[in-house]
């Protein structure tokens, strides 16, 4: 059995995956804030796991962490989550002193990549296929499996394709750039296009778009534009075969899958390349409720992820 720990910036998500490669328990928690309180909340849920599942931690045969910002998934440090708190913490090493087990710790987008890459594994049956995850949260982030191998780059900067300028009159971004990606298709950029005291930003705009609101309609088109530009971005430079949307805005579900199709097929209507490339048809959103960081978290402590 192998556990897999999802620490988000309010909820921390856990999963036991049996040999089988089903999830076994799941359950979710509060997550503490700082360096001391994230370390409490992964110890308090490994605990919890162990009690659920009526083992020791020692006999998992993994135990993988996901977590946003900048990790070292050999070292097991965080150099800095900003919304938990975080400026340097050696998380995997602290946890291993503790559970007298090895940690693997990863960028939770990236560990999600590799949660959504098994989860179309099992649908399909193939292992060894490639694809992205594209994460649309308050940010935009990519990651990317290869061949069943997740992609991290020379030092874990790989799929972090938010911050790619793509409108050289667009605003600035918080990175310093001008008109990243991240400024188009992002909670971030939605809050700052469809302003709203509401707490569902995305979801107001998309039903006021239905209901026929011009503007509305306008800033929708701005915010898909960005989803397709960065489903072809992901699928021109590693041509994978799926790209699927997860995140806090993969709630929007078929809206927002349709949305993109469509503007994938208007592009593909004045391009005979990006039409060969059939783009609608490589992407989907996750399954409501895919705890996909958490899943990836727990396979990516696998010895086959952690070679080159
Ligand atoms: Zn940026």
């Amino acid at each position: 059995m192998r556990l897999g720990i999802d620490i988000g910036g309010t909820k921390t998500a856990a999963v036991a995956i049996g040999a089988d490669g089903e999830l076994s328990d799941q359950f979710r928690m509060p997550t503490g804030f700082g360096a001391e309180e994230v370390v409490a909340t992964a110890l308090r849920t490994v605990e919890r796991m162990t009690e659920l599942a009526g083992v020791e931690a020692s006999s998992f045969a993994s135990i993988g962490i996901g977590i946003p910002g900048a990790v070292d998934s050999g070292t097991g440090r965080v150099a800095h989550a900003v919304n938990l708190g975080l400026e340097g913490l050696d998380l995997g090493p602290r946890l291993a002193d503790r559970l007298g087990v090895e940690v693997t710790v990863e960028n939770d987008v990236k560990a999600a990549a590799v949660g959504a890459h098994h989860l179309l594994g099992v649908a399909d049956g193939i292992r060894a296929h490639s694809m992205a995850y594209l994460n649309l949260g308050t940010g935009l982030a990519a990651g990317i499996v290869l061949d069943g191998r997740l992609l991290r780059g020379g030092h874990g900067v790989a799929g972090e394709i938010g911050h790619i300028p793509v409108d050289p009159a667009g605003v600035v971004c918080t990175c310093g750039q001008r008109g990243c990606l991240e400024t188009l298709a992002s909670g971030s950029a939605i809050a700052r296009m469809w302003p709203t005291d509401g707490p569902l930003p995305a979801k107001e705009l998309f039903a006021a778009a239905a209901a026929g609101d011009d503007r509305a309609i306008a800033v929708r088109e701005r915010f898909l534009t960005g989803v397709a530009a960065a489903v072809r971005l992901l699928v021109l430079t590693a041509d994978v075969d799926d790209v699927v949307i997860g995140g806090g805005l993969a709630a929007l579900g078929d809206p927002l899958l349709a949305g993109a199709r469509r503007i994938l097929s208007e592009w593909a209507t004045d391009s005979a390349f990006l039409a060969s490339l059939d783009l609608p048809s490589r992407v989907q959103v996750i399954p409501l409720g895919f705890p996909a960081a958490a899943v990836g978290a727990a396979l990516v402590g696998e010895h086959q992820w952690l070679k080159s």
